[in-house]
């Protein structure tokens, strides 16, 4: 999938669940929504939904109940995601907030050499230009 498009919250909280069952019927899918997150079975229906018309899910029939599989692996879910909260905030902040998400997550071992890896091969530039609509947001008064 090339493009993907924008899901809300509650649908990425749906496709996490789907993603770690691999597939799954709307029951599977319901039962531990509403476990976890409290919700009720017509609110899974509707996400489920959602991920389908958006691209994110695929359905089976399997006898009279749909089977429910992701069309997107987790990584490139979690890329997107990420990528979806970097587009979001100014392009001189990135750097700061990736230092803040190193500093108040758990990594490990494997994590770190992958993180120092990325950072050998990149191509880093002299300065960031600020992608605001004013070009004059608080990260730049401060930089
Ligand atoms: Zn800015």
């Amino acid at each position: 999938m090339d493009e993907i498009i924008q899901a809300s919250p509650a649908e990425w909280e749906a496709l996490r669940v789907v993603w770690s069952l691999k597939q799954a019927s709307s029951k599977e899918i319901s039962d531990i929504l509403l476990e976890s997150q409290g919700w009720k079975n017509a609110t899974t229906k509707t996400l489920l939904g959602r991920l389908v018309k958006k691209g994110y899910l695929q359905t089976e029939k399997d006898g009279n109940r749909f089977i429910y599989s992701a069309t997107v692996s987790e990584q490139a879910g979690a890329n997107k995601r990420a990528d979806d909260l970097f587009s979001s905030i100014c392009s001189k902040a990135v750097g700061t907030t990736l230092v803040e998400i190193i500093k108040s997550k758990d990594l490990s071992f494997a994590d770190r050499d992958l993180i120092l890896q990325a950072l050998e091969v990149k191509d880093f530039v002299e300065t960031v230009s600020c992608d605001c609509v004013a070009h004059d947001c608080e990260t730049c008064s401060h930089n």
